[in-house]
């Protein structure tokens, strides 16, 4: 139910994507650069594990608007490759060798994937409302399993994942409510996809896991709200802020940004079946 205002109205929502709420807990300075200042400072140069991660999440949603008989493996490392961006990459060995790594990554992936098995949504939008909040975001992918929804996130970063970060994550538990809205089915259960390891990790959220993650939201949007200032929050993370360059605080921490390459493992995982 939306919360009266002084004079019986409704009172405003505050409008948010996970990822607002959880700049905001990053850095408040940041938030300030990415949300409110107009027009936003420059950021810095693109990364190269963005690309990765951008041609690869384009090339699987690309893979189900395929005819069934062409969802292959080999078809969606043609999709990686056409999906493909040298932006932030040291030269044209690096990116290529990339382009390679994550085309066998996209194509060892869609292996596993029953190509009959339609999700219910790719890269969908899905929206909720809570007493304070009106949520969005746009999820990778939801799955019909039978018996209920699955959210499904891909991730392509080096960093290695468990259990406990599909648990902890405010977004995956976010999403699962706004594909209840959204789809008008049961969802309780999140899973991270990842990509370099082929390994998934999946959380099944209780109702009261679901509901600790929408007070957090709530109350993380409840402090943004009250803000009249946004300090800067500086960690040697400062170097992968896209504005550490005009972030003296933040340069300070860091040493500068970190190359626009350094995001990416320094050596190419074996994609072998035992990885999978
Ligand atoms: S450089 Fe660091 S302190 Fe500055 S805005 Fe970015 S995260 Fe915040």
């Amino acid at each position: 139910m939306e919360q009266l205002g002084l004079e019986g109205m409704p009172a405003r929502l505050f409008s948010c994507t996970p990822s607002r709420l959880t700049t905001w807990l990053d850095c408040p300075r940041r938030y300030r650069f990415t949300y409110l200042d107009r027009p936003a400072p420059a950021k810095g140069p693109g990364w190269a594990h963005n690309s990765v991660g951008a041609a690869a999440h384009l090339a699987l949603a690309r893979w189900w608007d395929l005819p069934l008989p062409r969802r292959t493996p080999s078809a969606a490392r043609g999709l990686l490759h056409d999906a493909w961006s040298t932006d932030g990459f040291s030269d044209g060995g690096q990116a290529d060798r990339w382009k390679g790594y994550t085309g066998d990554m996209v194509a060892r992936y869609v292996e596993e994937v029953d190509p009959e098995h339609e999700p219910r949504g790719i890269e969908r939008t899905v929206a909720f409302k809570t007493a304070t909040l009106a949520v969005s975001g746009r999820i990778d992918r939801v799955d019909d399993r039978g018996h209920e929804l699955v959210v499904v996130d891909y991730k392509t970063g080096r960093s290695v994942l468990s259990e406990d970060d599909a648990r902890g994550s405010l977004a995956l538990a976010l999403y699962a409510l706004g594909v209840r809205r959204t789809f008008r089915g049961g969802c309780t259960v999140v899973e991270l996809h990842h990509l370099p390891t082929g390994t998934v990790h999946r959380w099944e959220h209780s109702e009261e896991s679901l509901q600790r993650h929408v007070g957090r939201a709530e109350a993380i949007a409840a402090e943004i709200s009250a803000a009249t200032d946004y300090p800067a929050r500086p960690s040697t993370l400062c170097g992968w802020c896209d504005f550490v360059r005009v972030c003296p605080t933040g340069m300070a921490a860091s040493g500068g940004p970190h190359k626009p390459w350094a995001g990416l493992a320094e050596e190419l995982a074996p994609l072998d079946d035992e990885a999978a």
